[in-house]
This record gives structure tokens, C-alpha cells and sequence, in this order.
């Protein structure tokens, strides 16, 4: 009698044959699992579900972008100090170094110069 050893896959959640699992690279992902598809909401790219992030909340328990896009993105958000913007009151184009920081912004920066903050401060005083 041949011994039948199951693993349970982490994304079907079905228990399985321990043939229908690539036990070289200790996934524990089926085979069925291993060849489903998703497309990236970011790259508009279809890539196996390797390429993405688990996200139990997700469809098929992944994150929506690709690890390529997801690692892009983290990029964008960090600071930009070099180069030049417009601000969006005055639409001069000036230099980063010339807005204040913003974290919540996707560059980092104020969507509006240093001056402009300064004269926007000044009339929401003489208003009040
Ligand atoms: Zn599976
Ligand atoms: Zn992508
Ligand atoms: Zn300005």
C-alpha cells in the first residue's frame, strides 16, 4: 500500500498530492495555483501569481500590482530634490529645493513653492 502524503496548498487551501506540488523549490503553492495568471493593475502586465505579493484580502489572495510595479512605486514616493516643477500657484517652473516638504505628496514636496506658502500664510492672516 502506497502511502499518500498531502499538503495543503496556502492558496487554493485544497489538500493535495505531494505530486501536484514542486517540492525543488519548497513552494506551497499547487501546480494548478503555480499557473494562474493575474494581471497587474498597474504595468496592465498578465504574470504568474509569483510575480505578486500575498494579500489574503486580494483576488486569488494577491496584492493587485507586481512586485516590479509595487517596487517603482516605492521609489516615486521618495523625495525628490533634484530637477524642477510647476508650482501650482504662481506656475513658475522652479527648482525642488524651492518647495517645502510634503510627505503626503507622490514627489515629496509641496504642490506649491516656498513663496506661495508664505503669501497664502500672510492673507489667511490679514483675512482673520
Ligand atoms: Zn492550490
Ligand atoms: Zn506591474
Ligand atoms: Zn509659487
Amino acid at each position: 500500500m502506497a502511502i499518500l502524503v498531502t499538503m495543503q496548498c496556502f492558496r487554493c487551501n485544497l489538500e493535495q498530492d505531494t505530486s501536484e506540488f514542486n517540492l525543488n523549490d519548497l513552494s506551497q503553492d499547487c501546480k494548478t495555483c503555480r499557473d494562474i495568471t493575474k494581471r497587474c493593475s498597474k504595468c496592465r502586465i498578465r504574470k504568474k501569481c509569483f510575480e505578486f505579493n500575498v494579500d489574503i484580502m486580494g483576488q486569488y489572495g494577491l496584492q493587485s500590482r507586481c512586485k516590479a510595479c509595487k517596487k517603482n512605486s516605492r521609489k516615486k514616493y521618495a523625495k525628490q530634490t533634484s530637477g524642477t516643477k510647476h508650482c501650482t500657484k504662481c506656475k513658475i517652473e522652479k527648482e525642488f529645493s524651492e518647495y517645502n516638504t510634503n510627505k503626503d505628496h507622490r514627489d515629496g514636496s509641496t504642490s506649491y513653492c516656498k513663496e506661495c506658502a508664505i503669501n497664502i500664510k500672510r492673507l489667511n492672516r490679514s483675512v482673520h
